[in-house]
């Protein structure tokens, strides 16, 4: 039996004391990390939380924002089961519940939309591209009292889904991969964790290209220029971070250098960083999110196959949007 599955199966029939666990809770949330991983879809955001969630100390579901849209009576994890009958989304539903929150695979319920007018949404998650607007911002958020109990409410059902899924698989450092910007800042405000970022990066024609296979009612332009748009909103990441706590990563040099990113990767997340990956089969994952989740990983494959799915000339109309941009992150013509 894999060390999960059984730490899993323990968890589900030795629950102890809700004395023994709010103990725990107080204990342990101050030692736990957060890490978000920020990024744009078609990144290799899916794939960097199967690898990361084989170190013994660091879990990822993918993205805890959940299902969304998805059919959840259809809904396959990445373990294999109907979401519905896998084992560890049943066991997360007792946790939840241990925690004082009600839980169902349909609804996460953790996305942070916070309400309200659109000015204030803006506000919340906008950068002002600026270090001191944007911690002068924050400090407002944190002071106004209905904008404090908003934050607080969620980020508790949040901090009670994180620490579900560590308890569950026995791990400290927990990883998301939701695209969700405003979790991470959240957390750094209103929770214990310390919290981190790996800002993903993926060479823009092959973001393009996966978009356009997807959803085929974007233009390649719109696609380009969103593409230069979330990366200069993410480059602003850092201002509310310690320099530290904050590490960019390509995908291309993640499939192509796999050991060597990924020990530097765990150094960030300050796990041990000299820990040998196992063939990812061996260890069981329960992702949700990007439907690659279905493939397993035995073999971490470059993609490059937006070489043969744009054009020449959508490859240049792509470039002259967003070249000058990812001419920063080392990407050329
Ligand atoms: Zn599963």
């Amino acid at each position: 039996m894999l060390k999960e599955d059984s730490i899993i199966r323990e968890r589900l029939h030795t629950i102890g004391s809700s004395q023994d666990r709010n103990m725990n809770m107080v204990r342990g949330e101050s030692r736990r990390t957060f890490v978000g991983v920020e990024t744009s879809a078609f990144s290799g955001a899916t794939l960097l939380s199967f690898l990361l969630n084989a170190h013994p100390r660091i879990a990822s579901i993918g993205e805890m924002n959940g299902l969304l849209r998805k059919n959840p009576e259809e809904y396959v994890c990445s373990c294999g089961n109907l979401i519905r009958q896998c084992e560890f989304w049943q066991a997360m539903r007792g946790e939840m519940a241990q925690c004082g929150f009600d839980f169902d695979v349909a609804n996460f319920a953790t996305k942070f939309h916070l309400g309200g007018p659109r000015w204030i949404q803006r506000l919340r998650a906008d950068s002002f591209h600026n270090r001191l607007l944007n911690a002068l911002r924050d400090a407002a958020l944190k002071s106004l009292p209905g904008e404090r109990r908003r934050f607080e409410k969620l980020v508790a059902r949040n901090k009670a889904f994180i620490e579900s899924v560590l308890r569950l698989t026995g791990k400290d450092v927990f990883v998301d991969t939701s695209k969700d910007r405003m979790r991470a800042r959240a957390l750094k405000m209103f929770s214990p964790y310390d919290v981190r970022a790996i800002h993903l990066i993926r060479d823009p024609r092959g973001v393009v290209a996966s978009r356009l296979q997807r959803h085929g009612e974007i233009s390649g332009r719109r696609a380009a220029y969103e593409w230069v748009w979330l990366h200069k909103k993410l480059q602003d990441f850092p201002s509310f971070l310690a320099p530290a706590r904050y590490m960019q990563v390509r995908y291309e040099d993640l499939c192509s250098e796999p050991r060597a990113m990924l020990h530097k990767l765990y150094r960030f997340c300050d796990v041990d960083p000299d820990f040998e990956p196992p063939d990812f089969k061996s260890t069981t994952h329960h992702i949700v999110g990007n439907p690659m989740r279905l493939n397993g990983i035995s073999v971490i494959k470059l993609d490059e196959s937006w070489r043969n799915k744009l054009t020449p000339e959508q490859q240049k109309q792509v470039w002259e949007i967003a070249g000058d941009f990812a001419t920063k992150y080392g990407y050329s013509w």
